[in-house]
C-alpha cells in the first residue's frame, strides 16, 4: 500500500441525503475502495487497509454510522440504514477478496522463485564403456563359451604352491627368482610352499579348479596378473591373460589344435592361419608356441610380422603328468593313466594391441580418456 498520506479518501459528512447525492457518496466510496485494495502489496498492508475500512473503532465503516446514519433527518434514516447495512457486507468481502489475492500472489511470487526449467539440457553424465582390454577379455571368452567352455577365476595374491610347486615349476626355475616375480613381503618364517606372491600368470587357477572339479573340465580363465617387469612399449608391471583348460579322457594333440585354430579365426576372422612351434613350459608336455598368420599382411610379410608373415600369440601343450599328480592329492580322478588334457594361455593386452594397432601397452593403464574413448 502507498504511504497513508496518499490515501484521500475520508468519509464526508453529508448534508443532502436525497437518492442521487446518498447514489453519489457510495459510488466514491466504492471508488476508494477499489483503489485502495488495489495498491495492497503484501500483508502488512492488507493489515493496514483491513483495519482502516472495518477497524471498530474509527474504520470507515463505523465513521459511516456516525457521519451519514447518526446525521441522517428522521425522514431519510431508514434510507441511508439500508445503504449502510447494505455497505458493510461488501467491503468484507473487498477485505477478503484483497486478501485472497496477495496470498495468492505471495505463492505465485514463490513459484517464480523456485520454476524449475525442465527443457534446460542439465548435467549430462557420460556413459561408461568396456574398457579395450576387458572387450578383448570378454571376446576371447565368448570364443570359448561357444565351444561349451565356462568361466572360473582365482585370487590374485597367490601362494608359491599354486603359483609354481603345483605346476612342476623346478625349484630354481627362473621365474621364482625376485627379478620376475613380485612377493609379498615379511614371508620368509613361512614355508615356501605357503608364502605368498601377486599370481604371475593365471595358471593356479587350473590347478584349484581341478581340485574342485572332477574331470571332464573344460575351463577358461581370465585376470589380472603380475610381473616384476620394467615398463617399456610391450611390458607393464600388470597385464591379464585368458588361460584354458581342457581334461578329459582321450583329449589329445589335434584337440588342442582344433580348438585353437577355431578360436583365432572366431577372434581375428576366418582367413587367419594358425601353426604351432615346439616349445617349453613347465607344465605341459609337449608345450608349443601358436603363431597366427599376420593379420597385417595376410601373411606377405611386413613390417609388424618382421616379414616373416606370422606372428606369436600364445603358449600351449598337453598338460604335464605330473601337474595331474598335484591336482590327484584332493582329487584322486585325476589320474595320469586315465585322463588326458591341454591347456594354454595368452596375454590379453597383447591381442588388444594387435586388433587395435595400440603400439604402447601403458596407454592401457594411463587412464586418458582421449584414448579409452576411442573404444566407447
Ligand atoms: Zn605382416
Amino acid at each position: 500500500m502507498e504511504s497513508c498520506s496518499e490515501l484521500s479518501y475520508t468519509v464526508p459528512k453529508l448534508t443532502d441525503f436525497s437518492t442521487s447525492a446518498l447514489d453519489g457518496a457510495v459510488r466514491e466510496l466504492f471508488s476508494a475502495l477499489e483503489q485502495e485494495s488495489a495498491a495492497v502489496a503484501s500483508e502488512n498492508d492488507w493489515k493496514a487497509f483491513r483495519d482502516r475500512w472495518m477497524a471498530r473503532k474509527n474504520g470507515i465503516l463505523t465513521q459511516l454510522n456516525d457521519l451519514w446514519l447518526k446525521a441522517a433527518p428522521g425522514a431519510n434514516k431508514r434510507d441511508v440504514g439500508q445503504r449502510v447495512n447494505d455497505l458493510k457486507p461488501k467491503v468484507e468481502q473487498a477485505v477478503d477478496a484483497t486478501l485472497a489475492r496477495i496470498q495468492s500472489g505471495a505463492s505465485s511470487g514463490k513459484l517464480a522463485a523456485e520454476r524449475l526449467d525442465v527443457t534446460l539440457p542439465g548435467i549430462r553424465r557420460t556413459l561408461g564403456a568396456e574398457h579395450p582390454v576387458i572387450k578383448t577379455m570378454n571376446e576371447i571368452i565368448g570364443g570359448f563359451r561357444n565351444l561349451g567352455y565356462s568361466v572360473e577365476e582365482g585370487p590374485e595374491i597367490e601362494t608359491d604352491y599354486y603359483n609354481f610347486e603345483a605346476l612342476n615349476f623346478p625349484p630354481n626355475h627362473p621365474a621364482r627368482d625376485t627379478q620376475d616375480t613380485l612377493f609379498i613381503a615379511w614371508q620368509e618364517s613361512k614355508p615356501l610352499r605357503d608364502r605368498l606372491l601377486l599370481r604371475t600368470h593365471t595358471s593356479p587357477v587350473q590347478i584349484r579348479t581341478m581340485q574342485k572339479m572332477k574331470p571332464p573340465v573344460r575351463v577358461v580363465c581370465p585376470g589380472k596378473v603380475h610381473r616384476n617387469d620394467a615398463p617399456d612399449a610391450t611390458h607393464s608391471p600388470i597385464f591379464h591373460q585368458v588361460e584354458g583348460l581342457a581334461v578329459d579322457t582321450n583329449i589329445t594333440f589335434c584337440d588342442l589344435k582344433g580348438t585353437l585354430d577355431h578360436a583365432m579365426k572366431a577372434l581375428f576372422g576366418s582367413s587367419v592361419k594358425t601353426r604351432f612351434y615346439p616349445s617349453f613350459f613347465p607344465f605341459t608336455e609337449p608345450s608349443a608356441d601358436v603363431q597366427i598368420s599376420c593379420i597385417f599382411c595376410g601373411g606377405k610379410g611386413c613390417r609388424k610380422c618382421k616379414q616373416s608373415g606370422w606372428i606369436e600369440l600364445l603358449g600351449c601343450g598337453m598338460v604335464d603328468p605330473a601337474v595331474f599328480a598335484f591336482a590327484a592329492e584332493k582329487q584322486p580322478a585325476y589320474d595320469a593313466k586315465q585322463i588326458s588334457g591341454f591347456a594354454f594361455g595368452m596375454g590379453v593386452e597383447r591381442i588388444a594391441m594387435m586388433k587395435y594397432g595400440i603400439s604402447e601397452i601403458g596407454q592401457f593403464f594411463a587412464g586418458d580418456m582421449r584414448f579409452l574413448g576411442q573404444f566407447a
